[in-house]
Parts: structure tokens; C-alpha cells; sequence
């Protein structure tokens, strides 16, 4: 195991190519981050600084902090983050910087993982302008890499046999979903096939068998032989979302949230109009949510639920979009947002959809979702 103590020097950063263009666009914003209602629990040290700010803003940041079960948030007012002033701006960035806001709002829309002496930045596309970012591009989404001597937020434990197995398996993964020979559906069965074969191999440790499973997916013939196999469960299909029931019975973070769901009930699995209009969205949603969890099986050991996790989101956006008539890229930004705040941004939430993704039956209502093109 490793153990690493904070304060270690010259870290990995590990980021989506769009990453630095991301800049907030404040009062432009059509779902303004601080209008979400969302309570933010305030890390120690700022609970101490916030605590000690000068007035008259201090007063303000004081008033708006609340303790619920011996932890600080800073609590919103009607919905709002009763900081926020007009022009979508906060008082404490202008008046002291970036560095004066909570660990949770200065990282936003980010998602910060770290792994060893590597840290991952993810992005979350409950931010409509990372959603823009991230998914306009006809380019494939790639990761880059830089030294760092930032330090570690905390120290981490992690078993390097199966994280680097880990790393190979995302690798696979990323380079499945970006092959465009294949339609993206196929590429979501192939993804689908592997993670119900690679998941044994990590419940017995056996890690070194994960590199001929991959080059078994991606030798022509063999592959062309799980392809065959994911079509005859496809060809089963069914229109019945099974993904909806799950989304419905999770806590709902929004009021529409419900409402848009609803709609998902009766429309038929098939259309082609996404696919037309936008035809990387998928692909791009595939990538950025297989590139953010499928490390972090790391935690738990089941990477299956995570190619799961990737699949069923991906899978809910393009119903939404079909369901609603809008297929079309800006619908289709804004549901991934919403999947995004509802899903992503709930602890409780994510671990309801772990356990249930869990059941090998979701690898087949999963497989019975992909249409057949
Ligand atoms: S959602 Fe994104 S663009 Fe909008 S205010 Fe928040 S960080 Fe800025």
C-alpha cells in the first residue's frame, strides 16, 4: 500500500484538454451554481478564517453559516446563496480572491480525485458552460498531464497493483468509445461485454490477466466475435426504460427534476436524430464520465459499476433528449447537467446507483437498451 502524507511535492495533474479554457461566465450564466439551493459544508480552515473575517462582509458570511450535526455549511436563502449580488458575482472572490472561498466552491465545477501522487481533475457539466466546453467539440476529448508542487489535500491509500490495472482497463475504455468505425451504441455494447469479463479478474486479483482481456476486445476477429454476442441480446430490445425507475427513486435535488423524468415513461427506445444533429455528444459523455470513474474502483473494487454508471448516464441523456423532442445539442448539454446535479452531486445518491448497478441483471436491461443500427 501506499501511504502519502500531505505536503508531498511534485504531484501529477491530470485534465480534459478543454479544462483551462473553462472560465465562469457569472451573470451570463442560465443556472447560476450559487441559485441552486445547494447547502455547502465549509472545510475547517475556512470555517476558522470565515470566522474571523472583518465586517461588514464578515457579519454577511457569518449569518449565512449554519452548523448541522457538528458540521459548518453555508446555508442558502430561498434557493440562493444569499452572498451572491447582482451580476451573478460573490462579494468574497472579489473582495479577497479565489483563495477565500470553501474547498467545495472554489473546486466547482470540478471534481477533484487524487490517486497516489496523481491528481485528477473532472469536470461537471451541472455547469452549463463546462457543459458547453466539454461537449461542442467534434474532436475526440482527450487528458493531459503536467508536474505540479501543489500539495496533497489529503493523504491516500491505494493498492498500486490494482490501480495501474485500473489505469490500463480506463485506457482501453476511453480508446473503445472513441474508435468511430463502430457506431456508438456497438462501442456501449463492446463496453458492456468487457466489464462483465473484467470484473472477475479483480475480485481475484488477478490483474495481469487484464491485458490479454483487452487485447482479446481488440484483436479484429475476437472482437468481431463479442460484438456478435452483444447483438443477439440486443435484438431482444425493449422500449421499457428501466434506467427511469432507478433515476425516479433516487432523493431529487430539483424541482423539474421529476417532471422531466416523467416524460421518459412511453416513448419507444429508437430515433436517429441525436445521432445526426450531434454526433460526438454521446461519445464525449461516454468519455468524461468512464475517464472520471473508473479509477475510483479503486475505493471499492467493482469497476463494473462504473462502465454501468457510464453507460445508464449516457443512456438517460439521449432518452431525454428523444422523449422531449429535442434532439439537439443544447438539450442534450442541459440534461447531462441535470443527470449531472441530480446523480453526481448527491454522496447518497451515487452509492444508491452503485448498489443497484451491482445486480448482474442491469448488464442485460442495459444491453437490451442499445438500439440496433
Ligand atoms: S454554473 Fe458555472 S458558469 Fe454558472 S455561475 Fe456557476 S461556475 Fe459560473
Amino acid at each position: 500500500m501506499i501511504a502519502l502524507q500531505k505536503g508531498a511535492v511534485d504531484m501529477k495533474l491530470r485534465y480534459p484538454h478543454f479544462y483551462k479554457d473553462f472560465q465562469c461566465i457569472a451573470e451570463d450564466c442560465s443556472d447560476n451554481c450559487c441559485r441552486q439551493g445547494w447547502l455547502i459544508p465549509i472545510d475547517d480552515a475556512h470555517v476558522e478564517y470565515y470566522e474571523n473575517y472583518p465586517d461588514p462582509l464578515g457579519a454577511r458570511i457569518r449569518e449565512t453559516m449554519k452548523k448541522i450535526d457538528g458540521q459548518w455549511y453555508l446555508a442558502p436563502k430561498d434557493g440562493v446563496c444569499p452572498l451572491l449580488e447582482e451580476g451573478g458575482l460573490c462579494p468574497l472572490v472579489r473582495a479577497s480572491g479565489e483563495e477565500a472561498l470553501c474547498h467545495i466552491c472554489h473546486s466547482h465545477p470540478r471534481f477533484l480525485e487524487e490517486y497516489g501522487l496523481t491528481r485528477e481533475i473532472h469536470v461537471s457539466l451541472s455547469c452549463p458552460e463546462m457543459a458547453r466546453l466539454a461537449l461542442e467539440g467534434t474532436d475526440a476529448i482527450t487528458y493531459e498531464e503536467e508536474m505540479t508542487d501543489e500539495p496533497l489535500s489529503s493523504p491516500n491509500d491505494i493498492d498500486p497493483q490494482e490501480y495501474f490495472a485500473l489505469l490500463e482497463i480506463r485506457e482501453f475504455c476511453l480508446r473503445l468509445v472513441q474508435h468511430r468505425e463502430l457506431n456508438i451504441y456497438d462501442r456501449m455494447a463492446l463496453l458492456l461485454q468487457f466489464a462483465r469479463r473484467v470484473q472477475p479478474l479483480l475480485d481475484e486479483g488477478e490483474y495481469a490477466l487484464c491485458k490479454p482481456l483487452i487485447h482479446l476486445f481488440t484483436y479484429a476477429p475476437q472482437g468481431r466475435r463479442q460484438l456478435l454476442a452483444t447483438k443477439r441480446a440486443r435484438k431482444k430490445g425493449c422500449s421499457y426504460f428501466a434506467e427511469r425507475e432507478l433515476l425516479s427513486s433516487l432523493e431529487h435535488l430539483a424541482e423539474d427534476w421529476e417532471n422531466l423524468l416523467k416524460a421518459t415513461i412511453f416513448t419507444a427506445r429508437d430515433g436517429a436524430k441525436l445521432d445526426e444533429n450531434c454526433p460526438y455528444v454521446l461519445e464525449h459523455l461516454l468519455t468524461l464520465w468512464l475517464g472520471h470513474y473508473i479509477p475510483k474502483a479503486v475505493c471499492d473494487g467493482r469497476v463494473d459499476t462504473k462502465i454501468r454508471f457510464a453507460v445508464l448516464m449516457v443512456m438517460a441523456v439521449r432518452r431525454l433528449c428523444l422523449c422531449h423532442g429535442e434532439e439537439n445539442l443544447a438539450f442534450a448539454e442541459k440534461m447531462a447537467g441535470c443527470l449531472a446535479r441530480e446523480v453526481e452531486h448527491s454522496q447518497d445518491n451515487m452509492e444508491k446507483v452503485y448498489r443497484t448497478l451491482s445486480s448482474p441483471l442491469w448488464h442485460e436491461h442495459l444491453m437490451m437498451g442499445l438500439p440496433l443500427k
